[in-house]
């Protein structure tokens, strides 16, 4: 496809991937609430606040990079999925996307109920104070200290995803004489990932036990007959990103036929659904993801219809969203260092981070949005690639975006959209000194992580 009749003219043209918007936004100054935490703002002098604290102010006291999570956003997005969902359904929050002490108090308060799927993801939750009936294990191979530190903590449930596993964890469950609530996680022949599902027959990945082929029927078997575990219903997760529910029918379909097949051959309808997560947020102005009310309505549609036509009474769904609360409640402050203008092609920005704070684009590619957040500015919007300070070409943060073109080194640019996955996956690549979480509210900022220090390197590396 030829772009050179694009408004955006050839330059752009040339150089952006096939699909990629290719105008400039029309006001480089403009923060999209659809991408920008709740409380962004630009003041009278151009700054860029969050939780009524400008992020120059923010980088001055904790140092950049910085992620800057707004805790009025978190708490509103954490409200928005429990409303949504009413008080006969379950939201567990996934841990995996962003897990700290102080985010597990805001779940606790919020009323929802988390996922973890390590022993370390674990113990945060249990130091945060979540209660532990509020948490469910999840892994494809949990190891059997995991498994140990889960049931004596006395976890609301465990999702089974292996033969082995069912084995494990009634054989532990035993000596520690307790009865384990257990969910087995299903592969139902669907990936979703954005806009696309994909049905097929059999799974190729490593997750589950697959519908198809029986085994997720054989688990069921094993598991009834172990009075050790207590199953308690049926676990299906399809993908991440998603922004359209026709996964999820089929998702939902397939596993009430599981559940209709339990009661025709063992006499017991299972009390729970749990359909996972995936919901897909913006990570640009071209990303439109639906509200919490709209998937909500739509999955308990879905869910009714497939039980009324199986004759099965609705059981309490749950939902696992991760990256739906977390990931646009955070951005990333950096500090630009260099400006390096390749004439005719485009002008390669870096920033004091990169891929080990937000491996999401050398991973996935995926895209962001950039803004220059110290001031405003006229200047024309100029193509830029914002790449961080690692030793790797692939260490880019937004590969295609418009900043103004008289961005110079010692101003800052955020990224929004970074709570999810960012901090988590963060990683020591040359020796990176992992930035801080700083929580904003009301006007008060509070480090929530801090930063990693080059003692803390030390101490790892016993000599
Ligand atoms: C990763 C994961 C989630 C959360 O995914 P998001 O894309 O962050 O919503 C939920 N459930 C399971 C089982 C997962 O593996």
């Amino acid at each position: 496809m030829s772009r050179s009749a694009h408004p955006a003219g050839p330059r752009y043209a040339d150089v952006l991937p096939e699909g990629h918007y290719t105008a400039p936004p029309t006001d480089l100054n403009a923060l999209d609430p659809k991408v920008w935490p709740l409380t962004a703002a630009r003041s009278g002098s151009g700054a860029v606040s969050v939780g009524g604290l400008g992020l120059a102010e923010l980088a001055e006291e904790f140092g950049t990079a910085l992620f800057v999570l707004d805790e009025d956003d978190f708490r509103a997005r954490c409200r928005a999925w429990r409303d949504a969902f009413g008080p006969d359904a379950d939201v567990f929050y996934a841990g995996k996307a962003f897990l700290s002490r102080a985010v597990v108090r805001w779940l606790t308060e919020e009323g929802l109920n988390l996922d973890v799927c390590s022993g370390g993801e674990l113990s945060i939750a249990l130091a945060g104070g979540m209660p532990p009936e509020r948490i469910a294990l999840h892994g494809n191979n949990k190891s059997s200290a995991e498994l140990h530190q889960a049931i004596e903590a006395g976890v609301g449930r465990i999702v089974v995803d292996s033969f082995q596993e069912i084995a494990r964890v009634a054989r532990t469950a035993e000596r520690l004489g307790r009865r384990q609530p257990v969910q087995i996680r299903v592969t139902v022949g669907v990936e979703a990932h954005t806009h696309e599902f994909i049905a097929t027959a059999h799974e190729d990945q490593k997750f589950g036990l697959a519908l198809a082929g029986g085994q997720a029927a054989e688990a069921v078997r094993r598991v009834l007959k172990l009075d050790s575990l207590e199953l308690v219903g049926i676990h299906s997760h399809i993908g991440s990103q998603i922004f359209d529910t026709s996964g999820f029918e089929v998702a939902a379909h397939r596993v009430v036929g599981l559940l209709a097949e339990i009661r025709d051959e063992h006499g017991v309808e299972l009390p729970e659904i749990d359909l996972g997560g995936g919901l897909g947020i913006a990570y640009t102005s071209e990303d439109d993801p639906s509200d919490p009310h709209t998937i909500a309505k739509s999955l308990r549609e879905i869910v009714g219809r497939e039980c009324r036509g199986a004759r099965l009474a609705v059981p309490r769904l749950s939902v696992e969203p991760g990256r739906a609360i977390v990931g646009p409640s955070a951005c990333t402050v950096y500090e630009v260092g260099t400006v390096k203008e390749l004439p005719g092609l485009r002008t390669y920005v870096s920033v004091d981070g990169g891929m080990s704070d937000n491996v999401r684009t050398a991973l996935y590619d995926a895209e962001y949005s950039v803004s220059l957040v110290s001031r405003t500015s006229d200047a024309e919007p100029m193509l830029s690639r914002v790449v961080g300070k690692h030793c790797e070409s692939g260490d880019i943060v937004v590969r295609d975006a418009f900043l103004p073109a008289d961005v110079a080194p010692g101003d800052l640019l955020a990224v929004p959209a970074t709570g999810a996955y960012c901090r988590s996956m963060a990683n020591n690549y040359n020796h990176a000194l992992r930035p801080p979480v700083v929580a904003v509210r009301g006007g008060e900022a509070r480090v929530i992580i801090r930063r990693e220090t080059e003692e803390d390197l030390l101490r790892l590396d016993v000599g």
